[in-house]
């Protein structure tokens, strides 16, 4: 392939940031903070090993994803509880926010409504950044595992992927067919997975999670919400995943409901204020 003369020039041109993010509403992190200092524990799920759970958390409360018994990583998916329409937007909130969240950032909601569903406000794997080779914990990069990118790539018919655990665990909940639940299922939050992209080739690329029991990520739920967790197939992610070869463990979802009064100023978001005419 032959380059042009002005290639050089041309790589040259620096980047612009495609959303800056400094007009976004800025989340209300210490009213968040003074709640939670008074919240208490309204419910718990064991989150079983190649398996998920699903979880509901009212406007307003908070719900934290623990490791208990060892490292492992999480698929969460989330929906407005009260319209299953509405539900996280995987590739919005990374244009919005980047490739990894972390606390003060949010879970977006998808079209038409777009608006935060869920803003982290506690992550104990704060501290990793990113790493030599490009990697970083909670990415939004990744879709989930399933078996359909499974068979494509090795026959195989492994039925306990996380696409496979999300729809099972919303049709149980829900009283949908698995035909129909798995239309809800969606790109995940990859909670506790440290990913990236390798610097030669741009390919997606997973290592062992840095999570240990008593690691937690949390969040304040700003609309009510139907969630659903994997504990993913590969464990820490270290190896391989769509298999039952990697150590699994289970992941615990906590619900918190803080004390009345305390979130003062605080309302739960309207949706997206565009008025949908498309230029019709
Ligand atoms: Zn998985």
């Amino acid at each position: 392939m032959i380059e042009p003369k002005d290639a050089d020039a041309r790589r040259a041109v620096a980047p612009v940031i495609c959303y800056p993010n400094d007009t976004l509403p800025v989340p209300p992190m210490d009213t968040y903070a003074t709640a939670r200092e008074t919240a208490i524990k309204v419910s718990e799920v064991l989150v079983p090993v190649r398996d998920a759970a699903c979880f509901r958390v009212k406007a307003g409360q908070f719900f934290r994803i623990s490791s208990v018994q060892g490292p492992q990583v999480g698929d969460l998916n989330i929906w407005n509880a009260n319209d299953l329409s509405e539900r996280f937007y995987s590739g919005k909130s990374r244009a919005l926010h980047g490739t990894h969240l972390t606390t003060g950032q949010r879970m977006w909601s998808s079209f038409p409504y777009l608006r935060p569903m869920a803003t982290i406000t506690a992550d104990t794997l704060g501290w990793y950044g990113k790493d030599s080779f490009g990697g970083s914990v909670h990415d939004v990069i990744g879709t989930r595992c399933d078996p359909y990118t499974g068979n494509l790539l090795s026959e195989a018919q492994y039925h306990y992927c996380c696409h496979s655990n999300l729809t099972r665990a919303l049709a149980a909940e829900t009283g949908l067919s698995l035909r129909d639940a798995e239309r809800h299922v969606h790109d995940v939050l990859n909670v506790f997975m440290c990913t990236g992209f390798t610097m030669d080739t741009g390919q997606y690329f997973m290592k062992a999670s840095p999570v240990r029991p008593g690691d937690y990520l949390e969040f304040f739920a700003e609309i009510d919400l139907l969630g659903a967790l994997s504990a993913c197939p590969g464990g820490d992610c270290s190896s391989e995943h769509s298999s039952d070869t990697a150590a699994c463990y289970p992941l615990l979802v906590e619900v918190f409901e803080p004390a009345e009064g305390t979130l003062a100023g605080w309302a739960s978001p309207d949706v997206n204020a565009y008025d949908g005419s498309h230029g019709l």
